[in-house]
């Protein structure tokens, strides 16, 4: 079993990695676990998968065990759901020493960091993700959330796990669109960190779906890149921003053509060539290495291009992006591959941009 700290101020809480290891994660979770009751969250989908094996290995070490099933989707990831979810808590009498364990993708993740965040004022939380965009995205880095129905992820807190167990295969359930969505943001951490590990992604995206250990490889170096930028900026201050690549543009296709047109990964993964793209227009990367990240892109299986939203429609809805706090629409942009900045655009520039790149 393979190990990364997550070295956050004053502490440290670990993600383990592991194939095949849902039945033993109890002895692997003990340790993190302080009082004797757990609270299992998870979505309709998942349970039928693995809630039961988790819920029966943690028995097995003496918890105290409860489980929540949530609607699958998005459309959980609400106050309402909170609300539900707090009650439940209450109800199964989860006090300051008890422990919410997230079992699922990134709506239950989200949504169980928040109640964890916020029940009792706090309480521990552990992720076992189950999506690889969870896995390699949003059990990493302590942001926590719900939506509001006027906005995504509009309220929320930063609260770290204790731990997380990242098991890749999980995924064998996961829907192929699914994956592939996660393997855009994998892509993304090549892009703004690591030129080696975008090397090795060029040889090797094929493999990830069929190669347990090659995903596990990928899946690692994306923990081990995200946990470190959140190491150095926890709370979103600066360095966290890179983050964003391929979201400016990617953010404002995913709206314009309405939720659930693209999926967040697909709309990710345009707006990483286009912002790519973006790059070359502005001088700042060579048009070889566009071509190299358009590839890779395309050889994930992932779309590279969007079909009839009007530019203007984009660009509103860049400026609307909640991280702009500008006039200027702000984007990480590459200037080699391993590396990107964050760059203002004005609106003219952009739209000469989108003229040209649509033409
Ligand atoms: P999701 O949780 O809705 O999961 C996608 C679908 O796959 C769901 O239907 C789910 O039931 C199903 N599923 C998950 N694991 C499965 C498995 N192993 N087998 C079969 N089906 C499985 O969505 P997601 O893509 O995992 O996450 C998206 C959410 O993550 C969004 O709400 C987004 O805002 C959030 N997010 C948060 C952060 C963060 O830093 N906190 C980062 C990125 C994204
Ligand atoms: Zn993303």
């Amino acid at each position: 079993m393979e190990k990364v700290n997550v070295p956050l101020g004053n502490r440290t809480y670990p993600i383990f990695f592991a194939n095949n290891v849902i039945t033993d994660a109890s002895r692997i979770l003990k340790p993190y676990v302080q009082g004797k009751t757990v609270m299992i969250i998870t979505d309709t989908n998942i349970d039928p998968l693995y809630g039961q094996t988790l819920q029966s290995t943690l028995k097995s070490e003496g918890f105290n065990v409860h489980k929540i099933v949530i609607p699958a989707g998005e459309k959980s990831k609400t106050l309402e759901t909170s609300e539900i979810l707090y009650n439940r808590c209450l109800e199964a009498n989860l006090d300051r020493t008890s422990t919410i364990i997230s079992l699922g993708g990134g709506v239950v993740g989200d949504i169980s960091g928040f109640v964890a965040a916020t029940y009792m004022r706090g309480i521990d939380f552990i992720q076992v993700p189950t999506s690889l965009l969870a896995q390699v995205d949003s059990s990493v880095g302590g942001k926590v959330g719900v939506n509001l129905p006027a906005a995504k992820n509009a309220v929320g807190a930063f609260h770290q796990p204790r731990a997380v167990l990242i098991d890749v295969s999980l995924l064998k359930t996961l829907p192929a669109g699914e994956f592939r969505s996660g393997l855009s943001e994998i892509i993304k951490y090549g892009v703004i960190w690591d030129k080696a590990f975008f090397d090795w992604l060029e040889e090797n995206i094929d493999d990830l779906k069929k190669d347990d250990d090659k995903l596990q490889y990928a899946v690692i170096q994306s923990c081990r890149i995200k946990a470190e930028i959140v190491s150095q900026d926890e709370r979103e201050k600066g360095l966290r921003a890179i983050l964003n690549f391929g979201h400016t543009i990617g953010h404002a296709i995913e709206s314009a053509a309405g939720y659930g047109r693209y999926t967040h990964g697909e709309a990710v993964a345009i707006g990483q060539v286009y912002e790519s793209s973006l790059a070359v227009h502005t001088g700042f990367l060579k048009q070889q290495n566009a071509h190299k990240i358009k590839r890779l892109i395309q050889n994930a299986g992932l779309p590279v291009d969007y079909a009839d939203i009007e530019h203007e429609c984009l660009i509103e809805r860049m400026l609307y992006d909640k991280k702009n706090v500008d006039t200027e629409p702000v984007f990480i942009l590459p200037m080699d591959i391993g590396e990107v900045k964050k760059v203002k655009i004005s609106v003219d520039n952009v739209r000469r941009f989108l003229e040209r790149a649509r033409e």
